[in-house]
């Protein structure tokens, strides 16, 4: 079947009557090629269908949640048996207590936890929790992190006073100095330092997490009285089956977790120790659909099969195999590419590509032959990602390579990109 758009345009031009900008947030930021579809119909196992038709092997994984296979069967089956049962109840039903045992038993930081939505609403409980144990305002932020959408923490200026983040102070990633220097222009106010498990933002390559640095934020907040938070939303539990400090022997006091924790039914989570348990007792945190049943039955056996299951070990190996195979045809086709972080979520960017124009001609090449690319943020992969489908997308991605070569000299940059990195 050729590729085609149509219906995704008609739905694009009804969106934008109805819908502000014709979509919201991360889905509406005009960045991603005009090629790549907004609307989907279906996804199972590694595959995503377009409102077109169109086949994927879909390297997003939803941005996160999709971490066994998309309609993951025993997942869904113990979501459907509770939804069949009740979901949004007067109260939480008994698998409340059992997810919660599950997380405690699975993150070594972890006393207890609190379950909400989406991994903002984790993030936010997080410091206010921090905030609440050490009746202090201060939380220390690294710079260009993204922790979310709520006024604290949004990155984009529309709509927020500057009393919203007038105590989120900056440190740089990495950089123990800068944390250590905003100690001390805080002193006696600090009441916490929120890091994600390694650095992962867009457009930029991911660089690992310093141990030294990872250290020395648990010292500095030990010294201070602080907390230390780890916002897990993204990472969490595709680096490993716990904390993703508990290599570096860091242990957070708090961690905020969402995304793939129930293999895409909507939950997240506040994870924290007995030093935070104070702050967590005496705060008011709620929701409508925070005590739904369905999400807390599909995060009990989602995580059932991340502690019992192999799925780590098969997003590294599909994600190696990728790496492996680009890096080569990269070679061959005269380009090169940088692909950084851990090969289960990568981030990959052309050399010598200031505007990223080979990146986004490379990537929407690849989307007209079946393969869901994304030209500036990290991409995920799923237990479901198997090595033939690596050799599928491999095969697309060499003729991307192929047509981007015969091209480059007529390639222009996104123009909304352009903007964003056009000299001041
Ligand atoms: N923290 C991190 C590190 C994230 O990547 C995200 C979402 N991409 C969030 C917090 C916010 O999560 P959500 O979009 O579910 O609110």
């Amino acid at each position: 079947m050729t590729w085609s758009n149509t219906k995704n345009e008609e739905l694009k031009a009804r969106a934008h009557k109805v819908i502000p900008r014709g979509m919201f947030g991360h889905q509406s930021t005009g960045m991603l090629p005009d090629e790549y579809p907004q609307f989907f119909s279906r996804a199972r196992g590694s595959r995503l269908w377009d409102v077109d038709g169109n086949e994927y092997i879909d390297m997003m994984c939803a941005y996160g949640p999709n971490l066994l296979g998309y309609g993951f069967e025993p997942v869904e089956a113990a979501a459907a048996a509770q939804a069949a049962l009740g979901d949004a109840m007067t109260g939480p039903s008994q698998s409340i207590v059992e997810l919660a045992e599950a997380l405690v038993g699975m993150i070594d930081h972890a006393d207890w936890a609190i379950f909400c939505k989406n991994g903002t609403d984790a993030t936010t409980i997080a410091i206010v929790t921090a905030r609440a144990q050490t009746r202090r305002r201060k939380i220390l932020a690294a710079t260009g992190a993204y922790h979310g959408a709520a006024p604290w923490c949004t990155p984009r200026p529309a709509g927020v006073l500057p009393e919203d983040k007038a105590h989120i102070v900056y440190y740089q990633y990495n950089d123990a100095d800068s944390l250590e220097a905003a100690f001390k222009a805080n002193e006696g106010d600090v009441a916490g330092v929120i890091a994600t498990p390694f650095l992962h933002e867009t457009f930029k390559d991911e660089a690992d997490v310093e141990r030294e640095f990872a250290a020395t934020a648990r010292q500095l907040c030990d010294k201070a009285g602080a907390m230390l938070i780890l916002d897990e939303v993204r990472a969490g539990f595709r680096l490993a089956r716990g904390s993703s400090w508990a290599r570096l022997g860091v242990q957070p006091d708090l961690s905020a977790w969402g995304k793939c924790i129930a293999n895409g039914h909507p939950i997240s989570a506040v994870v924290g120790s007995d030093a935070a348990r104070k702050g967590a007792e005496s705060i008011f945190v709620t929701g409508s659909f925070w005590f739904a049943a369905t999400p807390m039955a599909a995060g009990v056996e989602t995580l059932r099969h991340i502690r019992e299951g192999d799925y780590l070990e098969r997003t590294i190996a599909a994600g190696r195999r990728l790496r492996e195979g680009l890096q080569q045809q990269a070679a061959a086709h005269g380009f090169t590419l940088r692909q950084s972080g851990p090969v289960q979520m990568p981030m990959i960017l052309f050399e010598d590509d200031p505007d990223f124009r080979l990146g986004y001609a490379w990537v929407t090449e690849a989307l007209k032959r079946g393969v869901y690319l994304h030209p500036y943020h990290n991409m995920f992969f799923s237990a479901a990602h198997s090595l033939e489908d690596m050799a599928t997308a491999l095969a697309a991605t060499d003729d991307a390579f192929a047509a981007v070569k015969q091209r480059k000299g007529s390639l222009e940059p996104h123009p909304v990109v352009a903007r964003m990195f056009a000299p001041h």
